[in-house]
Parts: C-alpha cells; structure tokens; sequence
C-alpha cells in the first residue's frame, strides 16, 4: 500500500485537534475518477464548524478548498486530463439525474462533500469524479484561486440570488471577512452599491480599496440608521448575512427595505430559527433565501472574472504542519483574510 500525509481526525467533537500522519493510504482513481496531487487547500470557517462536532461530519479528513494536479486517470476518463490543473469543492458529487438537479445541482439531495462524508482536501492526494472537477485557469496562482473554490463561489451565488440591478443596495456585514472581502468586490464590479459592515480601520481600508460604496463600523456608527439615512430611509435592496452569528441575522431584517431580499449563507447554530414573524414578512413583502456554494457555471463565471483581476483574494498562506494552531486561531477569528496550506510535496 502506497501511503501519504494527511491531517486525521479521530472523531468531531468540541476542540478537536488533528493528527499529521504518513501511513494513510493513496486512494486508487476507480470508473470515471481522477487522482490528484494537491498542492495547496483552503482551510474554511465551516471545516471548523465539522472537526469540532457542530455540523454533520462523517469522514476522517476535512478540507474543501483544494487544487493540484491530475497525475492518474480512472477507467473512462481521457489521459487528456493528464497534468492539468483541478481545483476540489465542497460539491464532491451530485447525482445528475433527480428531480433537484434538473433545476439547480447544489441542493442536489444524493450529492456527496468532500472533508463531511468523503475524504476531503487536508490530504496530499486525493480521488474525484473527473466531471465534477474545476478546470483552473493558468493564469491564476494555485493559492490563490484556492479560496474562490467555495468562498468565492458562495458569495458570487449569493449575489446572483439577491437578482440586483447596476446602482441598487447591497449590504454585507462581515465585510472585511474571508467571505465578504470577495463579496465586495464581485458585487461592486457588478456595479451595486456595497455598504461594507465591520470593524476596525485595517478593515475599513480594505473594504473601501476593494470597492466598497461606504464602510460602517458596528462598533461606533448606528449602523440601522446609517443605512437607512444613505436609502432614502427605506433601507437596502439585499442584504447577504455572512456571519454565521444570530445577531446577525437579527439585525439584517431591519436593514432590508420592503420587497427587498436576504440571502442565508453564514450559519448559525442549527436550531437558531429566523427571527421574523409571518405579519412582517407579509407586510414588507420579504424575500428570503438560501444559499449554499454555486453552480459549474458561476464557478466559470467568478473564475472569468478573477483571471481579468476583478476578485483577487487576499490570503494568508500557512505551512501543513500548523493546521491545528491555524484551526485554533481560525475558530477564534484572529486571521483576517483567506487562510490558505501549503501542502507537503
Ligand atoms: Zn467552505
Ligand atoms: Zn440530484
């Protein structure tokens, strides 16, 4: 048995640390597969969210943010594929032919996820469908393309359920974030107009640098009232919560104008439930939706826009071996930007 590094859970459950072993197995690409030699994995908020037990995680190796080379190609798949550069999502697998992903793939009910029930990306090697791969640009840099492969995707699908018009509002909380910095700036290229929430002035440069109509700190400006005083006093168009706090979610219902749209995409403990009475729902004829990931072609799409230089992730890229002082720092939201690893080669 051929044999690899990897970052290996025992079991999810609050704090857990993961264990750098060299004795897990190379996985053998079967009908339709791929094998892929990663080269560097984002390390994203909701992998914290697995390892430690809060969400549904039932495999051994977590990470969704992958990209490397194919060096091996399954039965069925053209030696074509060979050499080129994939990236891993979240979305490991969808299974093409039900009712779901007729419509829209990412809600797919039978779909499989790398690092919650397969083997995910904290790994040197790993297998993949060879059609549900991302081909990735050769303009862009490996580490850097990482994070758009589900924070960069999730924002950019967000967005395009917000269904704005160029000069409408948009307001991101948790702007200056891993999530919301890409949001920023795929929105603001889009032409809205992005109220940035956050803190701090390292984050209202950056918010404003990546295009940013206005920046509101929570900590010193009345943000409902700002945002109503910058829209008329009817509030935003869309509001997209990225944080996965219930204030957060308490608060964006207020900035949200009649007719207007939230999207769900940060997450909250699981049996948190939108705080929102059917009366105002109904009054201010709200819409509310979720989102999770994003489609083949909005991958295409954000990757279009990110090889003309219109996202451009700001990342900090660390080395394998401190995936658990990363971890710990990450679960306590001390590194700003995208955390990317460097894996062993
Ligand atoms: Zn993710
Ligand atoms: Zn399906």
């Amino acid at each position: 048995m051929e044999t690899q590094t990897a970052a290996w859970l025992e079991a999810p459950k609050p704090g857990a640390r993961l264990v750098i072993r060299n004795d897990i197995e190379i996985p053998t690409p079967i009908d339709g597969e791929i094998l892929v030699k990663l080269e560097y994995t984002g390390f994203c908020h909701s992998d914290v969210h697995s390892i430690y037990g809060e969400t549904p995680m039932d495999t051994d190796i977590a990470g969704h943010e992958g990209v490397g080379r194919v060096i091996k190609v399954g039965p069925g798949v053209p030696e074509t594929m060979l050499n080129t550069r994939v990236g891993i999502r979240w979305q490991y697998s969808t299974c093409g032919s039900c009712e779901i992903c007729a419509v829209n793939p990412t809600v797919c009910p039978n779909q499989h996820n790398s690092g919650r029930d397969v083997r995910g990306t904290f790994q040197q090697y790993i297998v993949a469908p060879a059609k549900q791969v991302t081909k990735i640009p050769v303009q862009l840099k490996s580490e850097v393309v990482a994070p758009l492969l589900c924070a960069g995707l999730t924002l950019y699908s967000a967005i395009a359920k917000a269904h704005l018009s160029p000069g409408e509002w948009l307001v991101i909380p948790g702007a200056g974030g891993g999530l919301g910095h890409l949001g920023v700036q795929i929105a603001s290229k889009r032409g809205y107009k992005v109220i940035a929430i956050d803190t701090g002035e390292a984050k209202r440069e950056m918010c404003l640098k990546l295009g940013a109509t206005t920046f509101l700190d929570f900590k010193t400006n009345k943000v409902e009232e700002e945002v109503k005083r910058l829209t008329n006093g009817f509030g935003v168009h869309a509001c997209i919560v990225t944080a996965g706090s219930e204030a957060a979610y308490t608060e964006a219902f207020k900035l949200v104008r009649p007719l207007g749209t939230l999207v769900c995409v940060g997450l909250p403990r699981l049996d948190f439930d939108l705080p929102i009475s059917p009366f105002m729902m109904v009054v201010k004829g709200l819409h509310v939706v979720g989102s999770s990931v994003g489609t083949d072609k909005e991958m295409e799409e954000l990757l279009e826009m990110a090889v003309h230089g219109d996202v451009v992730p700001q990342i900090a890229v660390f080395d394998f071996d401190e995936i658990n002082n990363v971890m710990e720092r990450l679960a306590r939201f001390e590194i700003g930007g995208r955390i990317v690893l460097r894996i062993p080669q």
